[in-house]
């Protein structure tokens, strides 16, 4: 509504909007206006990665206003974890390196919350509790034999204790790499050609 009130969707103007973070970080983000579509221009960096020049257009839809008028939505062209979007939202967010609607984010929230990695931090606790140990973190030595257990045992548990740490980076990873739900550009120049 915004962009609309600014004449941006109307005119194929060219705007730069910037805004500032709490911690000082400035950022600009270029639009360029349109009625059927604007086109953003910014700058990305995934985190140790180099910086990257993104254009993403973004299709608009006008639907008319029960008293008159019409009213301008953003269609959220992307697909997020492997399934188009294509929902007509007021709100797209920048989480990422796309703008997205908050489903398409959230997806990446809800998937991380099943749990590989809750499952992996209870079998690392559950092994030192039959070491007498108290379970802290994953990157910290493995308990100490007790006194009463056998050699050939506490090996053993060593060894469960290693093989639960290496799940649990797996599953951390996992969980890491989905945290974002992965969301691509839809390209609709190859899609209309089938
Ligand atoms: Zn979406």
């Amino acid at each position: 509504m915004r962009l609309a009130r600014a004449g941006l969707l109307v005119n194929c103007r060219l705007a730069d909007s910037q805004w500032t973070y709490s911690e000082g970080t400035r950022a600009t983000i270029a639009i360029k206006g349109g009625r059927d579509r604007i086109v953003l221009r910014y700058r990305f960096r995934s985190y140790g990665q180099e910086w990257e020049s993104i254009e993403q257009p973004v299709p608009t839809l006008w639907t008319p206003c029960r008293f008159g008028g019409e009213r301008p939505w953003f269609i959220c062209d992307v697909r997020a974890n492997g399934v188009y979007c294509g929902r007509k939202v007021t709100t797209l967010y920048g989480g990422g390196r796309l703008f997205a609607c908050r489903h398409c984010y959230r997806l990446g929230y809800a998937v991380q919350r099943v749990g590989p990695l809750d499952k992996a931090h209870h079998n690392l606790e559950r092994l030192h509790r039959k070491l007498n140990a108290h379970y802290e973190r994953p990157d910290l030595p493995a308990p100490p034999k007790p006194k009463w257990m056998r050699w050939k045992t506490y090996r053993w548990m060593a060894q469960q204790i290693e093989d639960g740490r290496e799940r649990l980076d797996e599953a951390f990873i996992v969980g890491a790499q989905r945290i974002l739900a992965s969301i691509e550009r839809v390209d609709h120049r190859r899609r209309s050609r089938r």
